[in-house]
């Protein structure tokens, strides 16, 4: 099994250092002396790290590290997603947890953060069966540290609603129960919530639309290249697409990037990808296959929707679009976006562009508490309004302070998580 710690470290590593900055900015130390506040929010709670034995359909075994990083939870239960990645190791695992409990309280809801991932070997593709088995082994794992008032995962790279069927599924067996609203992002027949597949890259494109408006840009015409295409890059362009009058120039993954100047057909090319696999994206029949990297796109907008790390400080300056929004979490490093301030790139930062889709999660868990159903329209509205608030309140910080809206966010969120820790006390 190949992995890179390299990454995972780089990455903890800015997510630490900014919330060191974060804590020094805010003074959290003379407003709160021998508290510790920035330790208690850097050293995650709990952190569970167990060996899956996973049984391949040929009968060979799989084993895989498997890994649950519960960040804090001063502000309401742990929630985050489930990574399935070659990459995944603990560092990379821990930052995801960290900024989840930044984004919650970036877009106000009463959550904390979590993330949990398993570690795959490059290359390997699970079939259905492999997949169900691995999803009810990590439920195995950590039966004990999740529940609605808990931790509640959802669903991140290569996991989806059928995972989280299944390891909702698993969890009932074990507490003998039908707990639902342990997991979000279920099917609708299991009690997921309309909207909440697309709620990821549709919210990245409602934040879009506010920065536009912010900027009095005209958003209709204007084109969007976006780095990876599964499920928040997807959406992401969908809506652009349908909904914008944008034109979707770019769209690329992990095998290459495609390009039609004219705007490329969105729901074909899902529809394409939908039967064809992820591979099969640079022969998309209505498109051609891009010469450079998807970052050297001439567009308006480039929307990064791949992974973190994807824009180092030595790819930063191929970019050409002057805006900048981040479907994917972390996707440029400290250096890169540090680089990318200076040379006058507008970005809308990960920790409010995707929080579209733990919103709409915490929505699940309410309609789930409830016993409740809203209808898309409905959950698409209260979304909206989420995301238009938190952009508006950000913007507003942004302009009080002099600064970017990535360190508004931080200063609103790391303000707000210290304030609950200091009414805990020494917990
Ligand atoms: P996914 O597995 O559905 O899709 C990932 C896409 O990225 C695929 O198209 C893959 O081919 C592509 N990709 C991988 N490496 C690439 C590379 N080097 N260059 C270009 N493309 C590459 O994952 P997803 O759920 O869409 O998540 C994408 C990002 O968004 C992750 O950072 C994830 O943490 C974040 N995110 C996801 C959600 C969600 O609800 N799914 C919510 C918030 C944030």
């Amino acid at each position: 099994m190949e992995t890179n710690p390299k990454t995972g470290k780089q990455f903890l590593d800015s997510v630490n250092t900014m919330l060191r900055q974060t804590s020094a900015d805010l003074k959290l130390e003379e407003r709160y002396p021998g508290h510790q506040l920035v330790e208690r929010m850097i050293i995650p709670d709990r952190v569970v790290s167990f060996r899956i034995s996973l049984q391949r359909d040929n009968g060979a075994i799989d084993v895989l590290t498997a890994y649950r990083v519960q960040n804090n939870n001063f502000r309401g239960p742990y929630k985050g997603g489930i990574r399935w990645h070659h990459r995944v190791d603990l560092a990379e695992v821990q930052a995801l947890a960290a900024l989840m409990t930044i984004k919650c309280a970036v877009v106000g809801l009463p959550l904390g953060g979590a993330k949990g991932g398993v570690a795959i070997p490059e290359g390997r593709v699970y079939s259905v069966p492999e997949r169900e088995r691995l999803s009810r082994k990590y439920v195995e794992g950590l039966v004990h540290d999740l529940g609605p008032k808990k931790d509640i995962p959802a669903p991140d790279v290569n996991t989806d609603a059928q995972a989280m069927a299944w390891m909702a599924d698993h969890y009932g067996k074990f507490t003998g129960e039908s707990i639902t609203a342990a997991f979000t992002g279920k099917p609708l027949s299991m009690g997921g919530s309309q909207g909440r597949a697309e709620a990821t890259g549709v919210g990245v494109i409602m934040a879009l639309e506010r920065h536009a408006h912010h900027k009095h840009l005209e958003l209709k015409g204007k084109t969007l290249a976006i780095q990876g295409f599964g499920n928040v890059g997807s959406h992401a362009a969908l809506k652009a697409h349908s909904e914008t009058g944008m034109k979707v120039t770019h769209v690329s993954n992990e095998f290459g990037c495609v390009f039609q100047d004219e705007g490329l057909d969105i729901p074909a090319l899902m529809k394409w990808v939908a039967q064809n696999g992820q591979k099969a994206l640079i022969k998309f029949p209505d498109g051609q296959e891009c010469k450079e990297d998807i970052l050297s796109a001439d567009t308006d907008v480039l929307c990064l929707a791949a992974l973190e790390n994807a824009v180092t400080a030595d790819n930063v300056g191929c970019i050409r679009a002057p805006i900048v929004i981040e479907g994917a979490n972390g996707p440029l490093t400290a250096e890169a976006d540090a680089l990318a301030v200076k040379a006058g790139l507008d970005i809308v930062p990960d920790i409010l562009a995707n929080a579209g889709g733990v919103t709409v999660s915490y929505f699940e868990m309410v309609q789930n508490e409830n016993q409740d159903r809203w209808t898309r329209e409905y959950v698409l509205e209260r979304l909206r309004g989420i995301m238009n608030n938190a952009y508006d309140d950000l913007r507003e910080a942004a302009r009080k302070h002099k600064c970017t809206l990535r360190r508004a966010a931080f200063l609103k969120a790391v303000d707000e998580i210290a304030a609950a820790c200091d009414l805990r006390g020494a917990q």
